[in-house]
């Protein structure tokens, strides 16, 4: 059955097809009508958009993050946005590239060539290929409804988000597009906790940086055998006996719509030229090559960015093949606007018509300008560092060790400081309340913790085991909501979703992400870790603690109070030293719905006074080691009070701050203050 289709129709229809069930999305020209249709389509009963999770999120990065926190727990997502709505939502999108996906995710990112409704003529390919991150580009209405459901395909093999990249000329046009039958769609997996999988810590970013750029490969030596990408005219050469073959000679480059545009003159193809496509990227290479392959000249038709001109003056240079690429940088295509059928049409022409060969050899180097000398860096008088003379190098060196003075004095061995929250964290207290009071109220209900970046994503660490995601500053509450999401589609209706976050955190995005939950009705619980400080950074203050960056007063902003006036009706503010007293709060929050939230307030050890440390009464230690156990309290050790005695808890009085919570955690009243 053929449908007349609006592009961001058919991107959409081409999405619940391929079996997408969380879609996000902040509007935007051009891309709105791709959330609209499904949201209009949810109303349709029986029908697959129905049983979908559809939101307008407060802006691109919550919703970025939310279908993140979706796609990690198996569901395929969609998050739709215009270019420069990707700024917004590049900080997530960039982090996720590297924690990577359960579920496929698609970017749908409509570019504004012109620009017709933007700031800015963005070329999100671009922002593909500087993010590493696919970008699919489609010509058509028809081709974009096809490539959607290659591109959730592309993204789950992967394990990777992928970028749909229409231009305005795509999402708006109409075309008659064949509607196929929907593909098999499965509900979420539900989140898995994976040991650690979805924290994003330095050292997994280095092992997911090396799985991208070989992924990245092996895509596009993929992609020069998708259908997205077309070598037409290409010519295999005469066997003996034959007519000869008429090789061609000039090429035609061409992707989205402006292949649309080149086809309309192009169809037949005269004899002398080839057509290269190309729809996908990490640039299908072998394709291009093959095109390459005896031409003298390519003129390159594309919008906005230079992007496959680039990419084929780079594999010229690379395969040293002596031909003329003609584009945006050699001056004879736009290098801004849109293209148009009556412009790409009269270039295309004037192309096929004339053959001029210039070759830069041939220039005589007086000609080029002096900057081309000097953009290593040299003075222009020297064309490389060889030709600059010795002495003048040792008269550099000399003066540069001046200016920087004598050499510092070699700094002593670091000591091996394992990755932990320090002796006296509050925060240490406010993860363990809320891990107790999940394990003795939660019912057997799933419980996800959702972290945040600061020095307490390190509650992931054992045995605390609190951090079960972190992507980026301000994501936990927004993630929190699209694992809820996706639980709730598997079929999990009460999973419980924690979401921390610090105060400077708060204040830096998390904002947003409460308003989002609030709004779209979300069922997670907050938990504000206020320590009074920018703790990781180095203790810089912020719009909660009443000082500027000078020391002067500051209006003090309250997190409660913010969080309150943002709609929340559940808040509970208590002492993360106080086990007791949080452990009775978060029972009250598990037990209610909704957006509730709680803010731990205790100051970090580095802006506090330390009182007297505590001490363990080795007479009643039984050596049980819960405090070791459920803390994981640096300053607590155990040993033998004597040579081959029974084990008993130690406290390292140059550690400990006294902060008393081991105290509240010995069953035996060992541990005491130091009076004891
Ligand atoms: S009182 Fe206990 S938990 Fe607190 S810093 Fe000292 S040893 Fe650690
Ligand atoms: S101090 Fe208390 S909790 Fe720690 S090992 Fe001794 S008895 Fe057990």
């Amino acid at each position: 059955m053929k449908k007349l289709l609006m592009g961001n129709e058919a991107i959409a229809l081409g999405a619940l097809r391929a079996g997408v069930s969380i879609v996000t999305g902040y509007p935007g020209t051009p891309s709105t009508e791709i959330l609209e249709t499904i949201a209009r389509e949810a109303k349709v009963s029986g029908s697959r958009a129905s049983r979908a999770y559809i939101e307008w999120s407060v802006n691109e990065k919550a919703a970025l993050e939310l279908a993140a926190g979706a796609a990690c727990s198996g569901a395929r997502v969609l998050v739709t946005m215009k270019q420069v709505g990707l700024n917004v939502a590049s900080d997530p999108l960039m982090s996720l590239n590297y924690l990577g996906v359960s579920g496929g995710m698609v970017v749908a990112v409509a570019d504004d060539p012109g620009p017709i409704s933007s700031q800015t003529e963005q070329d999100t390919r671009r922002f593909g290929l500087y993010a590493k991150i696919p970008v699919f580009d489609p010509s058509t209405p028809e081709e974009a409804y096809l490539m959607i459901a290659d591109a959730y395909n592309w993204s789950e093999r992967y394990g990777r988000p992928v970028i749909l990249r229409p231009t305005t000329r795509v999402c708006h046009s109409y075309a008659s597009v064949e509607i196929l039958p929907d593909l098999p769609q499965k509900p979420p997996a539900g989140f898995d906790k994976a040991e650690g999988r979805w924290v994003i810590f330095p050292n997994l970013s280095y092992r997911s940086h090396i799985k991208i750029e070989e992924g990245l490969v092996k895509m596009g030596e993929g992609f020069s055998a998708y259908f997205g990408n077309q070598l037409i005219g290409d010519k295999a050469p005469a066997e003996e006996g034959d007519d000869p073959v008429q090789a061609p000679t000039l090429g035609i480059a061409t992707g989205g719509v402006s292949y649309a545009y080149a086809m309309e003159f192009l169809d037949p193809l005269p004899p002398q030229a080839k057509l290269l496509k190309v729809g996908t990227f990490p640039f299908p290479a072998s394709l291009a090559l093959k095109f390459l392959n005896g031409l003298d000249e390519v003129l390159v038709v594309e919008e906005l960015d230079p992007v496959i001109e680039d990419e084929l003056v780079r594999l010229c240079g690379i395969n040293q093949l002596k031909i003329t690429i003609r584009g945006k940088r050699s001056g004879d295509m736009p290098n801004a606007g849109e293209n148009a059928l009556a412009s790409v049409g009269e270039k295309i022409e004037s192309f096929l018509k004339r053959k001029i060969w210039v070759n830069i050899s041939d220039l005589d180097k007086e000609e080029l300008p002096e900057t081309t000398l000097s953009a290593s860096g040299l003075s222009p008088a020297f064309a490389s560092l060889s030709e600059v003379p010795p002495a003048a190098l040792a008269a550099a060196a000399a003066a540069a060790a001046v200016a920087s003075g004598p050499p510092p004095p070699e700094a002593p061995p670091l000591p091996v400081r394992p990755p932990v929250l320090c002796a006296g964290c509050p925060h240490r207290g406010s993860f363990f309340a809320v891990k107790e009071a999940v394990r003795k109220y939660a019912k057997g209900r799933k419980a996800v913790f959702s972290g945040d970046i600061g020095c307490y994503t390190l509650g992931n660490a054992q045995p605390l085991d609190m951090v079960d995601t972190c992507l980026c500053m301000g994501a936990g509450i927004t993630m929190a909501q699209g694992i809820n999401r996706a639980e709730a589609l598997k079929g999990n209706s009460d999973s419980l979703n924690f979401a921390f976050i610090g105060d400077s955190t708060f204040f830096h995005t998390g904002i947003p992400g409460i308003v989002n939950a609030v709004y779209n009705k979300a069922d997670i619980i907050i938990v504000v870790l206020d320590n009074f400080t920018t703790a990781m950074t180095g203790n810089q203050p912020h719009p909660g603690m009443g000082r500027n960056v000078l020391g002067a007063d500051a209006e003090k902003i309250s997190i409660p109070a913010v969080i309150s006036a943002l709609g929340v009706k559940a808040i509970e503010k208590v002492n993360p030293f106080d086990i007791k007293t949080a452990d009775l709060a978060v029972k009250s929050l598990i037990e209610k719905s909704g957006v509730r939230a709680i803010v731990f307030e205790g100051p970090c050890i580095a802006v506090s006074k330390s009182v007297s440390p505590c001490i363990v009464d080795t007479a009643k230690c039984t050596g049980c080691q819960s405090c070791i156990k459920k803390l994981g309290c640096p300053a607590i050790s155990i040993q033998p009070v004597s040579a081959g005695a029974k084990l008993k808890a130690l406290i390292d009085p140059v550690l400990c701050t006294g902060c008393g919570i081991c105290k509240e955690i010995c069953a035996f009243g060992a541990i005491g203050g130091a009076a004891l």
